[in-house]
C-alpha cells in the first residue's frame, strides 16, 4: 500500500508535467452542505461536478492533493466496457440490463470527450486503442468479442487486425493480431483530473485539499464529517476513497473494504523519443495486451513511451529503481529497438479490484453512497459512476439501481489472508498465458 503520507503528488512523469492549477485550502471551519464527497479523485470529482451544475451545494474533501491517488498516476487509457466480461454481466442481470450498462460505458467516453472540450482541459486527449493478442487463442477470443459486440450490443467501433495490419501501426513483432477500437483512447490523467476539479470548483463545489476524513457519524438525520480542523454537516455523503478505505477504520464504511483488493501496478516513462516515437506507434493509439498480467502503453504528448504493467499483491511499495529495472525489461520484450533509451520516471499505484471485476457502486444507507471496484477501468468509468450517483442524489436513482443489482462477493479474510489465494490465482493465470 501507499503510505498514507497524504502530502504532494508522488514523483511521476505526470506530476512533473502537470498544468498549473489552484492549491485549494484546507477546511478550517464548520460548514453545512447538501452533499459531502470524500476523496478528490475522478470518482469524487465526477460526482461533485454534475451536482454543482444542478445547483446543489457540495463540499469535496481530499486528504492530500486533487489527483493524489490512482486518478493522477494511472496509464491514462480511456476505455469503454467494464473490467468484467459482458457475458458475465449479462448472466447476472440479463441481456437488456447488460445492454444498458454497455451503453453507459460508451456514454462514459462521450463524457470525457465532452468535458475535455467544454472545459478546455489541456490533457492530450486522443482517440484510438488496440487490444493486442499475444497468443492465437487470445486472438480467437477477440474475434468472438468483435462478433458479440456487434450482434448483441450493436457496437461497430471495432476492427479486427491481422499481425501484418497491426505492424503497419505498431513497431513490435510480439503480437499475432489485434482488436482496434476507434472510440477508446488515452490522455494525461493528472491534467484531466486537475482540469475537472477546476471546472467543479467553478461550478460551485467547495474543494478542500489536505483535509482527510477523520470520522464519519450520524447527525440530526444526516451526517457529521470530522476533519482535523473543521466539520461538515451534510444530508448525503459520497465515499470515493478507493484503495485507501481499509486505512480509514470508519465503521459506517467498513463493509466496503472486503469487496476490493488493492493490487499494485507500475509505469515507466522513457526520455522524449522525438521522431522515433512516431515510428513506434504510428497512429498514436493506446495499446493493451490480452494477458492476465498485462502490458499497457502509449505515447505521451511530449513523445515519451509510457509503459505500464506488472502487478503486486504484497502491499509493499517497490522502489523506483526496482520498478524501473523490471518494467524496462518488459518494455524491451515488446520494443527491443529501445535498448539505448533512458527511463526518466518510474512510479506505481494500486488498482481497486473487485472479485468479479464488475464496478461496485451503490448505497450503504439511503443517503450514504459509494463507488469502488473500477478494476483498472476507472478513467472513463468514474465519469459515468459519478453521474449516476449524482442523478440518484438529485432524485432519479434508476440507473444507480442497475449497478446495485450486481452482487459483489467479499474477498475472504482480511487483506493479509486474501493475499496467498491471489498469489496462487495469479501464478495459475501467468502459466496459462505462457501456453499457446
Ligand atoms: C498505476 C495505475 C494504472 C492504472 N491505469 C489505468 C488505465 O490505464 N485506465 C483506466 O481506466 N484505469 C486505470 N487505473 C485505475 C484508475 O486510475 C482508477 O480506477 C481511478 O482513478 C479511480 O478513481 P477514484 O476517484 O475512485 O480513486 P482515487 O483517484 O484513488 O481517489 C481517491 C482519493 O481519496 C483520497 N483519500 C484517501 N483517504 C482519504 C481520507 N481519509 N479523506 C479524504 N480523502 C481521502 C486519496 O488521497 C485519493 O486522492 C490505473 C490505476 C493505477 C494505480
Amino acid at each position: 500500500m501507499q503510505s498514507a503520507a497524504f502530502q504532494e503528488h508522488i514523483a511521476s512523469y505526470y506530476a512533473a508535467s502537470r498544468n498549473a492549477s489552484p492549491h485549494y485550502p484546507a477546511l478550517a471551519e464548520h460548514i453545512e452542505v447538501e452533499t459531502c464527497v470524500i476523496g478528490g479523485g475522478l470518482a469524487g470529482i465526477g460526482t461533485a461536478l454534475p451536482l454543482a451544475e444542478a445547483g446543489h451545494s457540495v463540499a469535496l474533501i481530499e486528504a492530500a492533493r486533487i489527483g493524489y491517488g490512482a486518478s493522477g498516476r494511472n496509464g491514462g487509457q480511456v476505455i469503454h466496457g467494464w473490467a468484467a466480461d459482458m457475458d458475465k454481466i449479462a448472466a447476472a442481470l440479463g441481456i437488456p440490463a447488460a445492454k444498458e450498462l454497455w451503453q453507459m460505458s460508451l456514454e462514459a467516453l462521450d463524457l470525457v470527450d465532452e468535458r475535455v472540450r467544454r472545459f478546455n482541459i489541456d490533457c492530450d486527449w486522443q482517440r484510438g486503442y488496440a487490444t493486442v493478442a499475444v497468443r492465437p487463442r487470445h486472438m480467437e477470443a477477440l474475434r468472438q468479442w468483435h462478433r458479440d459486440a456487434a450482434d448483441t450490443y450493436g457496437y461497430h467501433g471495432y476492427s479486427v487486425w491481422s499481425a501484418a495490419q497491426l505492424q503497419e501501426q505498431l513497431a513490435s513483432e510480439r503480437y499475432v493480431g489485434a482488436l482496434y477500437d476507434e472510440d477508446s483512447g488515452h490522455l494525461h490523467p493528472l491534467n484531466y483530473t486537475l482540469g475537472l476539479a477546476q471546472a467543479a470548483h467553478a461550478a460551485g463545489v467547495a474543494v478542500y485539499e489536505h483535509t482527510p476524513l477523520v470520522s464519519l457519524g450520524h447527525h440530526q438525520g444526516g451526517y457529521l464529517i470530522t476533519t482535523p480542523h473543521g466539520q461538515i454537516k451534510a444530508r448525503n455523503v459520497v465515499a470515493t476513497v478507493n484503495v485507501f478505505l481499509e486505512d480509514l477504520h470508519q465503521p459506517l464504511l467498513q463493509p466496503l473494504a472486503a469487496k476490493i483488493l488493492p493490487v499494485g501496478t507500475y509505469i515507466i516513462a522513457t526520455e522524449p523519443l522525438g521522431a522515433r516515437a512516431e515510428s513506434l506507434i504510428r497512429n498514436n493509439m493506446a495499446v493493451c495486451d490480452t494477458r492476465f498480467v498485462l502490458d499497457y502503453y502509449r505515447l505521451s504528448g511530449d513523445q515519451r513511451l509510457l509503459f505500464g504493467g506488472r502487478i503486486s499483491y504484497t502491499g509493499r511499495d517497490l522502489t523506483a529503481t526496482d520498478i524501473q529495472r523490471s518494467m524496462r525489461r518488459e518494455m524491451l520484450r515488446v520494443f527491443p529497438q529501445l535498448s539505448d533509451v533512458a527511463v526518466d520516471f518510474a512510479w506505481g499505484g494500486h488498482v481497486d479490484i473487485s472479485m468479479s471485476r464488475a464496478p461496485h457502486f451503490g448505497r450503504l444507507e439511503p443517503n450514504l453512497y459509494f463507488m469502488q471496484g473500477f478494476s483498472g477501468h476507472g478513467v472513463a468509468a468514474t465519469g459515468i459512476g459519478g453521474l449516476v450517483t449524482a442523478e440518484a442524489i438529485l432524485g432519479d436513482d434508476r440507473r444507480l439501481r442497475l449497478f446495485e443489482q450486481l452482487r459483489h462477493a467479499d474477498f475472504p479474510g482480511g487483506r493479509h489472508l486474501r493475499l496467498p489465494s491471489q498469489w496462487a490465482g495469479t501464478l495459475y493465470y501467468r502459466l496459462r498465458d505462457m501456453m499457446p
